[in-house]
C-alpha cells in the first residue's frame, strides 16, 4: 500500500522531530493532519499582515513571503477618529490570527509618516496628526508593527513582486482620485530627508491652473487623475455639447454624477468623447512623467491605481506625450511606461512585506 504513495524526501536531522518524520506514508492526508505545535510554527514561517486603511474603507490580507494573499477581511472606514480606527485594526488582526500565525502587521494609509515608520504626520482622510499610531498599535497587538505611505506601500509590492522586479531605479504612480508617488532606488524605498518624498501629484504643472486641495494651483493630480477625468467630463456634459450625449445617457441626465469610473467605462464601450477625454489626461499623464524622468531618470514608470483600467487608451497617449516632451529626447535612453501588475492589492501586499523586512533589518541591527 505504502508503495503508491512517494515517499518524502529525506531531511536534514533534527528538522523534523522524530515522532513525525517516523510516521508511515500514507498519502496526501499525512501532510494536511500535522502535529499540534511544530506545523503552526511552519506554516506560520514569514507571514505577515497587511492593513490598507482608505477614506471609506479598511482591507487586511495576509501576505506570504512571496506576495500572495492567503486571507483577506474589508470593513467600512469607521470614520476618521483615532481611537475607532485602531479598534477596527485590532479587530482584523485578532480575526486573521485566529487561523494564521503572523509575526508583523504592516499598515499601509493616505498621508505622511515620519521615516522611522513609527508616527503619522499627517493623514488627509484621518484625523490623524502627529499621531504615535506606532507605539499604540504595538501595544494593542503585541506585535511589530510598520507604518507606511500608502503609495510608498503599493510601489514597493511593484517592485518585489509586479512589474516593478529588477528594476534599480524604479518611479510608481498610484493614479486614483489623485496621483500617489513612489521611488525605490538600489533596493531600498527612498522616502527623502523627512519621510515625504514622492508628492508628485502636487508638481504645479499648470501655474495659475485649477485649484487643488493641497492648497495650491495647477497641481498635476488636478490634471492627470480620476477626478480630474471627471471634471472634464462634467464640464463637457454641462457645455450641452452633442457630443457628451452617450455620458448624460449613462447617468441618466444627471452630470454631476459624471464620475471618472462612467467615462473609463464608456471609453471601454468605444464612446468617442470618452476616448478623447482619458487620451488628454494620457497626454497630461505623459508631460508629468516627462518631468519626473528629468529630475529622476529612472529605469521604468510602473503606472497603477482605478484610472488604469483604461489601460492602452490611457497609456499610449502617455507614452506618445512621454516622447515628445523628454528632455533631451534622440539623445538619451527613455524609460519604459508599464502598467502596474498587482492591481487594488498592492497597497495590502507592500505594507504586509515591509512590516516583514523592517522587523528583520530592525532586528538584524539591534
Ligand atoms: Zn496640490
Amino acid at each position: 500500500m505504502s508503495e503508491n504513495f512517494p515517499r518524502p524526501a529525506p531531511r536534514p536531522a533534527g528538522y523534523l522531530p522524530a515522532a513525525w518524520s517516523n510516521r508511515p506514508t500514507v498519502g496526501l492526508r499525512q501532510h494536511t493532519r500535522l502535529p499540534h505545535r511544530f506545523p503552526r510554527r511552519l506554516a506560520g514561517r514569514g507571514l505577515a499582515i497587511g492593513i490598507d486603511i482608505g477614506g471609506t474603507k479598511v482591507a487586511a490580507g495576509v501576505v506570504d513571503a512571496q506576495g500572495t494573499v492567503l486571507d483577506e477581511r474589508r470593513r467600512q472606514t469607521p470614520g476618521s477618529e483615532p481611537r475607532a480606527v485602531e479598534a477596527t485594526i485590532l479587530e482584523l488582526v485578532r480575526e486573521l490570527s485566529t487561523d494564521h500565525r503572523v509575526a508583523s502587521v504592516g499598515i499601509g494609509a493616505a498621508g505622511w509618516m515620519d521615516l522611522s515608520a513609527s508616527t503619522v504626520l499627517f493623514s488627509p482622510h484621518l484625523a490623524w496628526r502627529n499621531e504615535p499610531l506606532r507605539a499604540n498599535l504595538e501595544k494593542l497587538l503585541r506585535r511589530r508593527v510598520v507604518l507606511a505611505n500608502d503609495a510608498d506601500a503599493a510601489g514597493w509590492a511593484e517592485w518585489r513582486f509586479g512589474a516593478g522586479k529588477g528594476q534599480s531605479r524604479l518611479v510608481c504612480i498610484t493614479l486614483g482620485t489623485g496621483i500617489g508617488g513612489a521611488m525605490v532606488m538600489d533596493g531600498r524605498l527612498e522616502r527623502g530627508r523627512f519621510g515625504v518624498a514622492g508628492e508628485f501629484g502636487h508638481q504645479i504643472i499648470m501655474p495659475q491652473g485649477h485649484r487643488c486641495e493641497c492648497g495650491n494651483r495647477g497641481c498635476w493630480e488636478q490634471y492627470a487623475s480620476g477626478n480630474a477625468l471627471g471634471r472634464e467630463a462634467r464640464e463637457l456634459a454641462l457645455a450641452n455639447s452633442p457630443v457628451a450625449q452617450e455620458l448624460l445617457r449613462a447617468v441618466g441626465g444627471n452630470a454631476a454624477a459624471i464620475t471618472g469610473a462612467v467615462v473609463t467605462e464608456l471609453a471601454q464601450a468605444g464612446d468617442a468623447a470618452s476616448r478623447e477625454l482619458v487620451e488628454d489626461v494620457g497626454d497630461w499623464l505623459g508631460l508629468g512623467l516627462a518631468n519626473l524622468a528629468a529630475a529622476l531618470d529612472p529605469g521604468k514608470f510602473v503606472v497603477g491605481g482605478g484610472l488604469c483600467e483604461a489601460g492602452d487608451l490611457l497609456l499610449l497617449p502617455a507614452r506618445r506625450s512621454f516622447a515628445r516632451n523628454l528632455t533631451g529626447r534622440g539623445f538619451r535612453p527613455a524609460a519604459e511606461i508599464s502598467m502596474a501588475a498587482l492591481g487594488p492589492r498592492a497597497g495590502m501586499i507592500g505594507a504586509a512585506d515591509l512590516s516583514r523586512i523592517t522587523g528583520r533589518v530592525l532586528a538584524k541591527g539591534s
